[in-house]
Formats: C-alpha cells, structure tokens, sequence
C-alpha cells in the first residue's frame, strides 16, 4: 500500500513547496504515495488521516495553531518542511509578525532545514520517509565541504566589516575564507548539506540550513563573540535573527 502524504503551508514564501515541485524525482514521489492533502496540487479541503505531514511555514497567527493541532492528531510523523518551519525562518526579522517553529506548538518527527532546502538532500528525505526510514542530516557544519577552508585557520582578532563582498561575482577567484578577509561568514556555525551554494557563488554563507545542535540563536552568538565585529554589525540585529527569534522574544507563547 502506498504511504499517505499531506503537504500543508502556514506563513511562509511558498518556496519549500516550489522547491518540492520542482525535484527531478517528483514525478517518481507522486508515483509512489498517495496524496490526501495538498492545495498546491489537489482539490481535496479537509485535513485527512495520513502517514506523514510535510509542514511548510513557520506559525505567525494563532488560527494557525488549530490547524496544526489537527494535523498532529490526524498524522503518524510531522516533519518541519524548510527553516520557516524548522527554526521560525526569514519572518523572526519583523518587528510586526510572529515568527514560531512549528515544534513550539506540536511534537514533530524531524526536520528538512533550509531557506528553501536544497533540492538533494530534500529528494533524499522524501525518499526515506516514503520507505519509512529515519531522515538523516549531516552532523557537520558548512566548513567541512567549503571549498575555501583550507584556508580556515581563522584569526578571531581580525575584524569583521562586512556581511557581503564588496563585488558578487560566480566566477570568483577567491581562494580564502571570508572570515579572513572581514567578511561575516556563518559556515563555521551552520549545518552541512547545502553543497556550499551561497560559498559556490561568490557570497558569504548566512546560515539558513539551521545550526548542527539544537538552538539557532545561542550557537551564532557565541560564534561572534569570538570574532571582532565592527560597531555597526554590532548593531544589526539581522544577523542574530535572520532565520530564527530567540524563544524569549516570540510573543505568540
Ligand atoms: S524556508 Fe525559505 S523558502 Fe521555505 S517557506 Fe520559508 S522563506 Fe520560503
Ligand atoms: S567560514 Fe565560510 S568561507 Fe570560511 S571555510 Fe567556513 S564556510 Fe567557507
Ligand atoms: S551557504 Fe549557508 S545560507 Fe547559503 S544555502 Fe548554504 S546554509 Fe544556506
């Protein structure tokens, strides 16, 4: 008997789902589940009885809490689906909207990091989870695979200027780190799994893949406590809250 998906949206961009439709395995994933809930693709409008929930969107209304609650109870795993729902996403930088991970309201199964998740590693645990296996992340942080670390002997007393370089270009000859060149880079704290992308294409990593343990926020500040951050950058709060808000200031709970 083929599995049951349901796929459901809250407050998101909607670019974990497009990422799905995307993948090259999409027509062999459709082949091999059964969908009973998925706007983007079917008619059908009441939440239904299924294996697995794939949850895009982190929680910034409270209606939205009910509608998770019902997927929970109707589902036999809910996996956060990207960063929005995994750690509150792009949304924790408005000073007007909450930004919750899903996990604030419900128990979850697992995650699929990423802003949106890299179409590799999302088609990977697609497939584990239509083979009822366990997902798998790397447990290693970005630096591991950058094709810059060899030059990551980092001197934490250099100081850092910059989030971007001055001149974006893929071609980029650049042979060290961007740390070393004062350039905040977040690889150092971010979870493998995205194949460098960011790194791939001449820009410094922002950390959208989520940390390798478990908080988002603790991990990148002590990371820069380390560095030597000029004044301004001291100031951007961006940098802290850019895919998640720290538990203590979400004002949903
Ligand atoms: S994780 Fe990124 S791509 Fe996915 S819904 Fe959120 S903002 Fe969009
Ligand atoms: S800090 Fe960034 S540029 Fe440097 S090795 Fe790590 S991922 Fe690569
Ligand atoms: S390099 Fe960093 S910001 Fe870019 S996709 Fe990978 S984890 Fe996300």
């Amino acid at each position: 008997m083929k599995p049951k998906f349901l796929i459901a949206t809250l407050s998101s961009c909607s670019g974990c789902i497009g990422t799905i439709l995307a993948l090259d395995i999409f027509e062999e994933f459709l082949e091999r589940v059964e969908l009973v809930y998925f706007p983007f693709l079917i008619d059908e409008t009441e939440i239904q009885d299924t294996d697995i929930a794939l949850i895009e969107g982190c929680v910034s209304e409270g209606k939205q809490v009910d509608v998770l609650k019902e997927i929970r109870s109707k589902s036999k795993k809910v996996i956060a689906l990207g960063t929005c729902a995994s750690f509150g996403g792009i949304l924790s930088l408005s000073t007007e909207k909450d930004a919750s991970p899903i996990a604030d309201y419900i128990e979850i199964d697992g995650i699929i990091p990423g802003c949106p998740p890299p179409p590799k590693l999302l088609g990977n645990c697609l497939i584990k989870l239509l083979e009822n296996k366990d997902l798998e992340l790397p447990e290693n942080n970005l630096c591991a695979n950058c094709p810059l670390r060899g030059e990551l002997e980092l001197k934490f007393r250099d100081q850092i200027n910059d989030l971007f370089p001055e001149e974006i270009n893929q071609n980029d000859e650049r042979t060290h780190c961007f740390l070393r060149d004062g350039i905040l880079c977040l690889g150092p704290v971010t979870r493998n799994g995205c194949e460098c992308r960011c790194i791939e294409f001449g820009m410094p990593c922002e950390g959208c893949m989520g940390p390798v343990g478990e908080d988002f926020t603790s991990n990148t500040i002590n990371f820069l406590s380390m560095l030597r951050l000029s004044k301004e950058l001291r100031k951007y709060e961006g940098i802290f809250f850019r895919f998640a808000k720290p538990k203590i200031r979400r004002r949903l709970e």
